[in-house]
């Protein structure tokens, strides 16, 4: 399978050829198609398997091809548990949404927050973000997520060893029921199984 069966839209396709991907992994085969319709997604995945792009490119493509008013609000936002991470999947939305008009924006703890504040106020499309700091600048009136269409829970074990389910549950309570869901996780205990049951609607699931 080709990039090309997947239906995706050129702008997309041009970047993707310019990263040098050949053809999609498996996680992508079978991500892309189900996020572009609309669906809820789980995937059990590790890192290397290409999960971020399974999850961004269906993104940018949903976010490019919804013709709503253009606001200068969050339309998705990607939880994920460290800043390493969230680094490297915006740097990935930046690459995949270059020929794009889509803003991402990266935001985490552990540095002062002018920066990331003036850039939040610039407007962004697709939030990348920790779990500390965007409840910081939730509960400052910085960021609101009254607009979200798209949440992506990114390492959801990961969120759990590192003790942040409690601040990922205050933030899913703050984001619109009326939603795409995409889960991702590399195991799936007991815990994260029911987390991921009580956040999807009726999601396509899918192990690699
Ligand atoms: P991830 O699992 O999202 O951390 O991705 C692992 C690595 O695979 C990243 O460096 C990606 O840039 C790369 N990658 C993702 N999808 C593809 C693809 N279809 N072809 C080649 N490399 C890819």
């Amino acid at each position: 399978m080709l990039f090309t069966d997947l239906k995706i839209i050129k702008p997309i396709l041009d970047a993707l050829e310019k990263q040098g991907y050949e053809k999609p992994t498996p996680i992508q085969e079978k991500a892309i198609p189900s996020i572009l319709q609309g669906k809820d997604f789980l995937g059990c995945a590790q890192t290397g398997t290409g999960k971020t792009a399974a999850f961004a490119i269906p993104i940018l493509q949903n976010l490019t091809e919804r013709t709503g008013p253009r606001n200068n609000q969050i339309k998705a936002l990607i939880l994920t548990p460290t800043r390493e991470l969230a680094i490297q999947i915006e740097e990935n939305f930046e690459d995949y949404g270059k020929n794009l008009p889509v803003r991402t924006l990266v935001v985490f703890g552990g540095v002062k927050q002018g920066a990331q504040e003036k850039a939040l106020r610039r407007g962004v499309d697709v939030l990348v973000a920790t779990p500390g700091r965007l409840l910081d600048f939730i509960s400052q009136g910085i960021i609101s997520l009254k607009h979200l269409e798209i949440f992506v829970l990114d390492e959801a074990d990961r969120m759990l060893d590192m003790g942040f389910v409690h601040d990922v549950k205050r933030i899913i309570k703050m984001i619109p029921q009326k939603r795409q869901t995409l889960f991702f996780s590399a195991t799936m205990p007991k815990e994260i199984d029911s987390l991921a049951n009580s956040i999807l609607n009726n999601p396509v699931r899918v192990e690699v």
